[in-house]
């Protein structure tokens, strides 16, 4: 995702009980009567889920679920209304014809070692989203899921991001006693080189972005960052590879184990709607190139036995990418 705009907001309880409540009936004076067909409730995602790639256990930890997007106007409304079938309640609103995406962590564990792929937001960092405050110096949960998840961030060996937006960044430093410092003080933290470097420019008025100052170059200063450029194997079974477009240092993170293959994609993509028209505006500062790399992978990746796991997809999260004859590419869905 890149950054925070100011269109979304997290989908609030009262938010679906209205919604589900106005689907099933209308009053009018004393009359009721039954509007629209009732539209299905969306269902947050569970805080922590599990699934096995070979003998890998791969954990998500939820940060926040149930964003609303307004679906750009330069996306035909039909696209969104003749795939309700895959797409509704979860991953868009046909009421308000928004699209619906979730910020959650991934915790890869293999024999010997425990990864954090793409730690979310983070707690207390700066997220100037005008009408949404509460982006803003969040205290979010997601400390709280990791722990009751049963993980300690002593024991983490490796932190990933596969790119260095705000969202992928967050949890990579707390603040202690004012002063940020790693969240996994034995870690060492996969960062991009491309990105970092291209973060670490200043800016016109000679400062760093609020991202890099809370987020990454504490990371550096205290020895913990490995700077990566070209594809590098950190864990046995666990690689990470180039697909530059959404960013041009991008990563995906590929695991194998026991013949099972699974690939964390980050922001190659945000709605499962872009596998099967890639070309559709999406959150990408650059989008041909953007575009240009989410062709080539659903070319190479559709109908393989290869478990996709998306950074945005609200919940069921992963699944395959598959052709359907008569409608083109598509996400099964299983978890
Ligand atoms: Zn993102």
């Amino acid at each position: 995702m890149q950054g925070l705009r100011q269109d979304i907001m997290p989908l609030s309880r009262r938010d679906m009980l209205r919604t589900s409540v106005a689907a099933a009936l209308t009053v009018t004076g004393s009359t009721v009567y039954a509007a629209d067909p009732p539209l299905a409730a969306f269902l947050p995602a569970p805080p922590v889920s599990q699934f096995k790639v070979g003998d890998f256990t791969v954990t998500k930890v939820l940060d926040v679920d149930g964003i609303r997007l307004p679906a750009s106007d330069a996306v035909p409304k039909e696209y969104f209304t003749n795939n309700l079938d895959w797409l509704a309640p979860q991953h868009y609103d046909a009421r308000a014809h928004y699209i619906l995406l979730s910020i959650h962590v991934y915790v890869i564990q293999t024999r010997d070692k425990i990864i954090v792929v793409d730690p979310g937001l983070g707690d207390n960092k700066a997220r100037v989203v005008a009408g949404h405050q509460e982006f803003n110096r969040q205290g979010g949960p997601w400390l709280y899921n990791f722990a009751n998840a049963g993980f300690k961030p002593d024991n983490v060996n490796a932190v990933v991001s596969t790119h260095l937006h705000g969202d992928h960044i967050g949890y990579n430093t707390v603040l202690k006693d004012g002063r940020w410092i790693p969240t996994f003080p034995n870690a060492r933290y996969y960062l991009s080189k491309i990105d970092a470097e291209a973060m670490g420019q200043p800016n016109k008025s000679g400062g760093y972005s609020q991202d890099f100052v809370e987020s990454i170059k504490p990371v550096i200063d205290a020895g913990r960052a490995e700077l990566v450029a070209g594809e590098v194997t950190i864990a046995e079974g666990v690689n990470l590879v180039p697909i530059p477009g959404h960013t041009p240092g991008h990563y995906s993170v590929h695991i194998t184990s026991k013949g099972k293959r699974a690939i964390f994609t980050g922001d190659l993509w945000h709605s499962p709607l872009e596998i099967m028209y890639p070309r559709m505006p999406s959150l990408d500062r650059d989008p041909v190139p953007a575009q240009e790399a989410r062709i080539k992978f659903f070319d190479e990746y559709a109908d393989k036995d290869v478990l996709i796991v998306p950074a945005h997809h609200n919940h069921p999260s992963i699944g395959h990418i598959v052709k359907v004859p008569g409608r083109g590419r598509m996400f099964r869905m299983l978890g």
